[in-house]
Formats: structure tokens, sequence, C-alpha cells
């Protein structure tokens, strides 16, 4: 082949090489052209997630200082109620007033009258319950492994449950109220309680247990001391329900709806008299120590106990001896129960059962 014949071949290779050459380039130029495009939305993506991370921030705070704010109008109405209840309050003691300077003659009468009748004969004799019943006191006991043995024996004897009929069956409520068996941190300092908000009733596991250790072959001194447990915390519920007017310490009201409720019942209190005996600040005080917690909502156990001994002492002298109360409080007793069970006969009369 002569060299000029070549030349057209040569041509054509180097065209062939010079094409694919550019082929490679342009195929370069697009793979990084199209890595730059996804990067780049990439990079949005990016920051437009940043961005609605930043929001949803800025959302939640908005929420926290809302719930903030909630809490601290809540806060207020609780303020504005407290002092609507206590001007109500003062309302109903004025007018109480009014109405007891006309009555002071005919008291003797009404005492007779009064210790001769029981509260439910007294309402079986006309006095009408005038609201209406739209709820139930509904007991729950809820699992708990340290106190399970509690728990099956409350569940068993079904003590606390023939409570809660006898209660349901003598008070119109205007909604459910809860009474849960539990334990929780409030039963360190507390025997049960009264949560107003969620309108329930926490009994503690811990202090039943004691009551049982207290008594744990006699189930009928041990149900006073439960059944009284119970009934302070009715009390506290069905003042807040029925907005009842009290005047001086809830506390004590609650304690005194209890001890005249149960002695109304014709229950034996004598074993919550020997509990109080027992627990009272000055069985074993001695000058050096008291741990007497003056500043306290509820009573000093030794009051609670000289208070207790005057309600039974006073609802039946024959069956409760005055013990070691002075003559001075002894002989007031008589007309303090029989005042006491008149004052939730009145409060309570809207609210209870006819017959
Ligand atoms: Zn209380």
């Amino acid at each position: 082949m002569r060299k000029e014949e070549h030349m057209p071949i040569l041509f054509a290779l180097a065209a062939v090489a010079i094409a694919l050459g550019i082929t490679n380039i342009l195929l370069v130029y697009n793979i990084t052209t199209e890595m730059n495009q996804y990067e780049s939305i990439w990079d949005v993506n990016k920051s437009n997630i940043h961005a609605a991370l930043d929001d949803l921030e800025k959302r939640y705070d908005a929420i926290d200082k809302k719930v903030e704010n909630v809490d601290s109008k809540l806060l207020e109405l609780k303020g504005m109620s407290e002092v609507l209840n206590d001007v109500r309050y003062k309302l109903v003691n004025i007018h109480s007033k009014d109405g007891n300077a006309s009555s002071n003659s005919s008291s003797n009468d009404m005492l007779k009258h009064m210790l001769n009748h029981s509260l439910e004969q007294r309402l079986d004799k006309g006095l009408e319950g005038k609201e209406e019943d739209r709820g139930d006191f509904k007991i729950i006991y809820m699992d708990n492994d340290r106190y399970s043995s509690v728990k099956s024996m409350l569940s068993r004897s079904k003590m606390l449950d023939a409570y809660v009929n006898t209660l349901n069956s003598k008070f119109i409520l205007p909604h459910d109220i809860s009474i849960v068996v539990d334990e929780d941190g409030r039963c360190k300092s507390a025997s049960g309680y009264y949560e107003q908000v969620m309108k329930r009733i926490v009994l503690c596991y811990s202090s039943i247990d004691n009551f049982m250790r207290l008594y744990p072959e006699d189930i009928e001194r041990f149900s006073t001391l439960v059944k009284f447990l119970l009934y302070h915390e009715v009390a506290h519920a069905l003042i807040d329900v029925y907005k009842l007017p009290i005047v001086g310490m809830q506390e004590y009201a609650a304690d005194n709806f209890a001890i005249v409720m149960m002695l109304n019942d014709g229950d034996d209190i004598h074993p919550l008299i020997w509990l109080y005996d027992a627990m009272r600040e000055d069985k074993h005080a001695t000058t050096s120590t008291t741990s007497s917690r003056y500043w306290d909502t509820h009573m000093l156990f030794v009051q609670r106990y000289y208070d207790i001994l005057c309600l039974a002492y006073g609802s039946d002298p024959s069956r409760y001896d005055s013990g070691d109360l002075p003559s001075e409080r002894a002989y007031r007793c008589v007309h303090e129960y029989s005042s006491a069970l008149n004052a939730w006969d009145e409060l309570l009369k809207p609210w209870m059962r006819v017959g």
C-alpha cells in the first residue's frame, strides 16, 4: 500500500479518537453538573428541614408560654374563688347570727327533740332532698405489689364497698366521686386525701395496713378505723362538691362530720378514741421535746382526742365514759354533739335522699 493510501484511514482513526474524547469530556461534564444540582437540592432540603425544626421549636415555646399563662390564670381564678368563698362564708355567718337571736328561748326544747330523733328518722318525717342525683361514690382498688395482701383483703371482705353503698344510699351527688385505694408519695405524710381538681378521694394502703396491724384479729375494730378514714375524706369531698359554707378549719369539720355520722349510725367508736389516746402529743411528752405542728391545718392529736371523746360521751353518756375529760368540758358535750348533728343536718338536708 502506498503512503497516500494510509492517510484517509489515519484521518478517520484520528476523527474517531477526537469524537470519543469529546464524548468523554461531555459525559464528565454532565455528571459533574448533575452532582452539583443534587448537592444544591440537598442543601436546599437541609436548610428547609432546619427551618422547619426551628419553626417547630418556636411553636413549642409558644405553646409552653401559653400553658404557663393558663396556669397563672388558673391560679388567679383560684384566688378569686377563695375571696368569693370568703365573702359567701361571711354572709352565711351574718345570716345565721340573725337567725339565732330569735331561737335561743326554745333551744332546750330543740335539744331534747334532737336527742330523741336520729338524723334518718327526722329525714323520714319530711325533710326532703331538693337536688338532682347525678352521681355516685365509686371505689377503685389500685394494684400495689407491697400492699397486695391489703388489697385482696379489702376487695374480698367488701368492707369499703358496703360503706360506699351506704353513702350512695344517703347522699345525692352532682357527679361521680371516685374513691381510689392506692399508695403514692402523699401517703408518706397523710393517711388519705381529697383531690379537689380531680374530684377524687385517695385512701392510702399503708394506713389501712397499719390499722390491720393494730387489730389483726378484730375485724370490727379495724373496720371502725377504716370507716373513720373514709368518712373524713368524704367530708372534704362533700364540702367541696356541695360548696358547703364552713366557718373555721375544714380539717376540724371533716373530723366532726366523720364522728357525728358514725355515732349517728350507732357505731362503737371506742377503737378511735383509743387510737387518738395513744397518738396524743401529751401522752409521753417531756418539757424538752415537742414535735407539735402548731401551724398545721389539722388539729393536734391531743385536741382531736378530746373532741372525739367529747362527741362520743355527748352522744350517749351511758355508752361512753367521759374518761379524762375535765368536767369543765364534759358538761358541754351533750350540747356539742347535738348542735353538731343539727348543723350537719341543716347543711346536708338538700343533698340527702328521702326514706
Ligand atoms: Zn383532712
